[in-house]
């Protein structure tokens, strides 16, 4: 084994790990314009939404505005008649016959109130909702834009330490660098690891005497018995 293969490990761990934090950062930059592209179909839906309420509410209103008008021309009607009525049986029928019209004809000017009513909240609601929507579309366009650009900033770093990577990892012996990928795969963290005072840098566990000075000599890579990193010397 070379001497500098420990070393050129640790560059290639280097750069893994460098590229294992710009994935990070890139899953990240993803989840959050996600996110965002998420809230605003939201708010479109709830235009949509509010949109059909207020066709609704202004359907109501001209419904209740023809009641209204309707009432109003039966209760002239009516008034018209008693005035024609012959006698006092005819005048209480008369009389009766407008009082009920001009019950219903309250009863629909309630209504064509409480249908304008609904009209204008609906209105107002959509009107509020408009102006959230511009002011967010304005931010988060803002926001996706700069996400997308730092996303393709990311990925061309990437392919950059990708590159450096394998010209890197084409100098070291192979052997090495399959059992480095091998230990690697296996874990999130670090694939090389330190001996410290006689323990593995990683987990702390106390390595036999014997397999220290293996390490020592540098001729083989040793891997921790109770945590599977390579282990090595520090100058
Ligand atoms: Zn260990």
């Amino acid at each position: 084994m070379e001497g500098n293969t420990v070393e050129s490990l640790l560059q290639l761990q280097e750069i893994d790990a460098l590229i294992g934090d710009r994935r990070v950062r890139l899953s990240a930059l993803r989840s959050e314009s996600e996110t965002l592209v998420a809230e605003l179909e939201g708010l479109e839906k709830e235009t949509v939404a509010l949109n059909a309420r207020l066709e609704a509410a202004e359907e109501e209103l001209r419904h209740a505005e023809r009641t209204v008008q309707a009432g109003r021309a039966t209760l002239k009607r009516l008034q018209t008649r008693a005035q024609e009525v012959h006698n006092m049986r005819e005048h209480t029928a008369a009389r009766a016959e407008v009082d009920a019209a001009r019950q219903n004809l309250e009863l629909a000017e309630d209504e064509l109130l409480e249908a304008m009513q609904d009209q204008e909240t609906a209105r107002a609601a959509l009107t509020d909702l408009e102006g959230d929507i511009a002011s967010r579309q304005q931010e988060y366009g803002e926001r996706l834009s700069e996400l997308d650009a730092e996303h393709r900033r990311l990925e061309e770093e990437i392919a950059i330490e990708l590159d450096r990577r394998s010209n890197r990892a084409l100098r070291i012996d192979e052997r090495a660098r399959s059992m480095y990928d091998t230990v690697r795969r296996g874990r999130a963290d670090s694939a090389l690891a330190p001996l410290v005072d006689g323990v593995c840098g990683h987990c702390y566990t106390a390595i036999p005497l014997q397999t220290q000075q293996v390490i020592r000599a540098g001729r083989v890579l040793v891997v921790c018995e109770t945590c599977g990193v390579i282990l090595h010397i520090v100058d």
